[in-house]
């Protein structure tokens, strides 16, 4: 099986077209590690494409909040504004998909998703010590993370933990085998709102069969996404750091 992975998608829904469009033909399913929405423009878009194509789907902190307030008052002046701007506008469907959606972690196939890390759903594994504290707590070999917004795969080898950095600036993908006896986290980036200093949409592919992770990146319509945001009334923040990749 080949697992289209993505994560953090944030209501961008010309970076989830480009992603869907580079990605044809390459996967057999996709799994999300939540955060569909919040900051965005287009949350019921993005929702209506996660219902029809995504097998399976780990709630984010993002989720969370927009469709029942959860976790609200961790969040910054433009994420919140963000937050009450999506649950006003989600169809009725759309908040009880969302509020529906499972804590991670979630097995599928053999592989593990979770949103922040195996332990809590908000904790944010940035580097290598972070992902240290994790060792003997992954709960499969292959582990899929998101809520950094950074793309990443850690490898928990007998010498320590081991970082894969993400695809190069000049570079659309990155192969990595996998190997026995090491396990993986791996963070596929985030789809629609990158914060690893590289504005194009994230995502891997996980080839259970060939053993293989794909990092990918993509260039998508920013322009677009970022005039929808100014558009809806959202703060101006949120369409500027899109650009920016942070
Ligand atoms: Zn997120």
């Amino acid at each position: 099986m080949r697992y289209l992975i993505i994560s953090d998608i944030h209501s961008n829904w010309e970076a989830l077209e480009a992603v869907a469009a580079k990605a044809a033909g390459q996967y057999d399913a996709v799994v999300c590690c939540g955060d569909l929405v919040g900051y965005g423009a287009n949350p019921n878009e993005v929702i209506r494409w996660v219902r029809e194509n995504v097998r399976a789907v780990v709630r984010g902190n993002h989720d969370k909040a927009c469709a029942t307030g959860e976790g609200v008052e961790w969040f910054n002046g433009a994420a919140r504004a963000a937050a009450f701007w999506t649950h006003e506008r989600l169809t009725p469907g759309n908040l009880a998909y969302l509020r529906n959606l499972p804590k991670g972690p979630l097995e599928v196939d053999g592989f593990c998703m979770v949103h922040g890390s195996p332990l809590d759903e908000d904790e944010y594994v940035v580097n290598s010590r972070d992902a240290q504290e994790l060792t003997g707590y992954l709960p499969a070999p292959v582990c899929f993370f998101g809520h950094t917004h950074r793309q990443v795969m850690f490898l928990y080898t007998r010498e320590g933990v081991k970082q894969v950095s993400p695809v190069g600036a000049e570079q659309d993908e990155q192969t990595v085998r996998l190997e026995p006896d090491t396990f993986y986290l791996i963070n596929p980036g985030s789809v629609g709102q990158p914060r690893d200093r590289d504005p194009r949409a994230a995502f891997a592919i996980y080839d259970t069969k060939a053993r293989e992770v794909t990092l990918y990146r993509t260039a998508y319509d920013l322009k677009s996404a970022q005039a929808k945001i100014r558009e809806a009334g959202l703060p101006d923040l949120l369409a500027l750091r899109l650009a920016e990749g942070a």
